[in-house]
């Protein structure tokens, strides 16, 4: 998504004749700005913010920064409790035996720096996240109390209104620029004004895209948990994501910091 792109697609379409009256840059940027691409804009958004959030993973003590994978949803939320760095899920051969297991990554890349922290299977992991989970105050009900709040939460973040608020004020700008540049007057701060405004709109769209999806997810979650059982029994990859925070490996428990700020702590 880019300006040039912008020009490729709606210049040629809407406005050929005026730009061929018009030999300058400003007007074609005015003219691209006004026939907005909403939904490669938001596409362009929704990767940044992605990108943002990768780039936000933690540096292990080596100093290596963690490659981050969202495939599994403990994959970035195990942290050791000796070394503070993060488990990592990985296959083990241990006497021809084969098993998924999660380990400390000091352990995984550096041999020789041995950090003492254990390795659970991930049938004892999963196992140890539903104990927790079915503890929270509430149980199931209390889960569904959590999702609820997030929703309205998020609902307050529709960054609806200053999206609005943000496109009157690049439609004020685009006005002035337009006769400035009939005037030929300096239009460059207009314009620069425009561009930080346009900043600001993706990132209010970004915003606004994370908001529709986790409003989607979390709904999504809500009518899971009402169709299960009392107790969670099954390992669900979406719920952890949606309920946990942080959990943090100890030699003889585990703690666990939900996303509702609910502290457990689980033996074993
Ligand atoms: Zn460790």
């Amino acid at each position: 998504m880019g300006d040039a792109l912008l020009q490729k697609t709606y210049t040629v379409d809407c406005l050929t004749k005026k730009r061929a009256a018009n030999d300058g840059t400003v007007p074609q940027y005015y003219v691209n700005n006004d026939h907005e691409a909403i939904i490669p804009r938001e596409l362009f958004a929704r990767v940044q913010e992605e990108m943002k959030r990768r780039a936000n993973i933690r540096q292990g003590m080596d100093g290596k920064r963690r490659v981050y994978s969202s495939k599994y949803a403990l994959s970035s939320s195990v942290f050791c409790g000796h070394c503070g760095d993060m488990y990592r899920r990985t296959h083990w051969n241990n006497h021809g035996k084969k098993q998924i297991v999660w380990r400390c990554v000091t352990r995984l890349n550096a041999p020789g720096v041995e950090c003492p922290a254990r390795t659970l299977s991930e049938i004892q992991l999963q196992n140890l996240v539903l104990e927790a989970i079915n503890k929270v105050p509430g149980g199931k009900q209390g889960a569904i109390k959590v999702l609820e709040t997030n929703i309205s939460e998020v609902l307050g973040n529709a960054h609806i209104e200053e999206l609005e608020h943000i496109k009157q004020q690049i439609e004020k700008q685009q006005t002035l620029l337009v006769k400035m540049t009939a005037a030929s007057e300096d239009y460059s701060k207009v314009v620069d004004k425009i561009y930080a405004l346009q900043r600001e709109q993706e990132e209010a769209m970004a915003a606004n895209v994370n908001y529709k999806a986790g409003k989607e997810g979390i709904q999504e979650m809500i009518e899971y948990l009402k169709s299960q059982p009392k107790r969670v029994t099954a390992y669900n990859e979406q719920l952890v994501r949606k309920l946990i925070e942080k959990m943090t490996v100890y030699d003889d428990h585990l703690d666990f910091l939900f996303k509702s700020g609910i502290q457990i702590e689980i033996k074993g």
